[in-house]
């Protein structure tokens, strides 16, 4: 990607282009999904940094060499760190932690309460395998202790919530006053 453009614009590129494609076994395109998961945090009155990271959490799937369908035939292609490494380019520990733990928080859920177990997709339950199957009680505990952990299990619960064919989606374009509110704040300076 040219390095000329902007953040704005080089996100906004992955939602036209390969978030336009089918999300892993759902009815939703991979764009549709995370605009959904930002709606979700929005409604909630999440702050700007974690509608953010509920818009953006799965843009690690364009941006590796291994990509969605490797996870599911298989491969875990480590998704929710490559997108948070990526974004740390611009964005600080607010919107790339519960990125970076959205995966580890679908293993906790399903470790700590049964009925969120029962509720996933069954293609969530199916990479839930390939990433690791549900934490045993050290993981759990060494989650409990990460500082955005609850912010990681809000953005899984909006994540899992995110896959309606039938709900009114807002569009990218939607979202960029937040980034924009982000991008402006210089969170990436203010951590050198
Ligand atoms: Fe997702």
């Amino acid at each position: 990607m040219s390095r000329r453009r902007g953040p704005a614009e080089q996100i906004r590129d992955l939602f036209a282009g390969p978030g336009s494609e089918d999300y892993l076994g759902e009815d939703v395109t991979q764009s549709q999904h995370m605009c959904q998961a930002g709606a979700l945090a929005e409604s909630a009155g999440a702050a700007d940094e974690l509608i953010a990271a509920a818009l953006l959490h799965d843009v690690g799937h364009f941006l590796g060499e291994l990509s969605g369908h490797d996870l599911m035939s298989g491969t875990d292609n480590r998704h929710s760190h490559t997108g948070a490494a990526w974004l740390s380019q611009w964005f600080g520990a607010g919107v790339t932690d519960p990125i970076r733990l959205h995966v580890a928080a679908k293993r906790y859920l399903c470790a700590i309460e049964p009925a969120y177990a029962a509720q996933l997709s069954p293609a969530s339950a199916h990479t839930l395998e390939v990433q690791g199957g549900p934490m045993d009680q050290e993981q759990v505990r060494a989650f409990e202790a990460e500082p955005y952990f609850a912010e990681a299990v809000s953005l899984r619960r909006w994540d899992d919530a995110a896959k309606d064919p039938g709900a009114a989606t807002p569009t990218f374009e939607h979202f960029r006053p937040v980034l924009s509110r982000l991008l402006a704040g210089g969170s990436v300076e203010a951590r050198h």
